[in-house]
């Protein structure tokens, strides 16, 4: 587990606690003192994708791992900080306390995610998920974010 401050490894554990699907534990870094949260998964989760074409299926952790490592593919984040990014968006959808999530629905909690760390993580995963027809529209995008 990373330090977010120091981006050293080396942690300990101040407290541990059991939430739905989820560990929370309080963390400190041994090296530079600073303290934050982790929600580690405890189990995959149970939930239905309600798929553009309107059929459902089983929510997969690595369809939405996939999208998200490809998008931060170079980019300046290490292994454990992207499996991170993925936990938290997952612990995002079951805050949501639903049995069936609209596909769309997901891809714009991953959206709002990468807009606020990477700004070329972003505008890459929105080329794919909005499937972006024309150079115009991705211009279009990336100065929105300029602004
Ligand atoms: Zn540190």
């Amino acid at each position: 587990m990373l330090c977010p401050a120091c981006k050293r490894s080396d942690t300990k554990v101040l407290d541990s606690r059991d939430e739905d699907h989820f560990v929370r534990r309080r963390r400190e870094c041994l090296q530079c003192h600073y303290r934050f949260t982790t929600y580690e998964r405890s189990e995959p989760i149970k939930i239905q994708v309600l798929k553009r074409n309107n059929t459902t299926e089983e929510y997969q952790r690595e369809k939405l791992a996939r999208g998200i490592r490809l998008a931060l593919e170079k980019r300046p984040f290490s292994k454990d900080q992207i499996e991170a990014i993925i936990d938290e968006i997952e612990r995002t959808i079951l805050v949501l306390n639903v049995k069936r999530i609209p596909s769309r629905q997901i891809g714009d909690l991953v959206t709002d995610k990468l807009k606020e760390l990477d700004e070329v993580a972003y505008l890459r995963f929105l080329s794919v998920y909005k499937s972006f027809g024309s150079a115009k529209k991705f211009q279009t995008e990336a100065e929105k974010l300029n602004k």
